[in-house]
């Protein structure tokens, strides 16, 4: 029998077709050849913030395939992009704290956000700010932007040296309405700290503590630098553009980790 690193359970976006993937061959197949191991892991795709929920709540998936981007997170522009910022803020936890990987499709929403035209911000992100904010969220392992042809490859390829301030993608505070932004999205606009604590990184992993993420937990206790250390300078209060008191809140921080 062949082996697969990988089987997905592909483009599942609603109810119906969820339960009938459930309730027929195709999950006794996938589960019985993983069993068998000529399947290592199971993955699944969706647009369904509650899809998603669904397939994490089986407890046999290793990766899902969700599209991400600032245009389905903060607006209600996309078929896509169902569910309030907050909500899907806390699934993309969900897949962190499940030990499930999310493998970002639709990173720039179609090249909507990359024409201001047709972005509903009304102004354009580039590719390299969109791929370094899927990257920032919690439980994403990689990003998959459709490549047309070499030159896209290229220009792709070039994030990996772009330099931090061609990824900052803290414009979107003066973009996303105030009431859909999360409180701290771990975009590290904030940094330097004088202390060296790795302000979002800290802040995703208190985030993720909060849903009782252990791994999470642990990471912070691995940290060089801890919430503790904060000196209260306020620099990362001046700088932060979504206005999270984040001095106030590595004092939280460091008394919930207790360091
Ligand atoms: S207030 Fe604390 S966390 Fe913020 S920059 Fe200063 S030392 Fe770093
Ligand atoms: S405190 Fe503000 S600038 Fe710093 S990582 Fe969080 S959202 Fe970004």
């Amino acid at each position: 029998m062949e082996y697969a690193d990988f089987a997905f359970i592909h483009c599942i976006d609603e109810n119906a077709d969820f339960d009938r993937v459930m309730n027929g061959p195709v999950w006794e197949y996938a589960l019985r050849r993983r069993g068998e191991g000529t399947i290592r892991h199971l993955g699944f795709s969706t647009h369904n913030v509650e899809i998603a929920r669904s397939f994490l709540a089986t407890g046999e998936m290793d990766l899902g395939m969700f599209s991400l981007n600032p245009m389905y997170d903060y607006t209600d522009e996309s078929e896509y992009g169902r569910g309030e910022a907050s909500d899907r803020m806390a699934l993309y936890r969900e897949f962190e704290s499940h030990g499930v990987g999310i493998a970002v499709m639709k990173p720039f929403a179609g090249g909507q956000l990359l024409d201001a035209a047709k972005s509903p911000f009304g102004r354009a992100l580039t590719r390299y700010q969109c791929i370094q904010y899927a990257l920032d969220r919690p439980g994403v392992l990689t990003v998959l932007p459709g490549v047309r042809n070499v030159d896209d490859l290229r220009t792709l390829l070039g994030f990996f040296d772009a330099p931090k301030v061609e990824r900052d993608h803290s414009e979107l505070a003066e973009m996303a309405p105030e009431s859909r932004i999360a409180s701290c999205v771990y975009c590290n606009h904030c940094q330097p700290c004088p202390v060296g604590i790795r302000i979002g990184l800290v802040n995703k992993y208190y985030d993720l503590a909060l849903v009782d993420d252990k791994l999470a937990v642990e990471h912070y206790h691995n940290l060089e630098h801890h919430a503790s250390e904060c000196v209260g300078c306020g620099h990362c209060d001046t700088r932060c553009p979504f206005g999270v008191a984040q001095s106030e809140r590595m004092r939280q921080i460091a008394e919930h980790f207790g360091e």
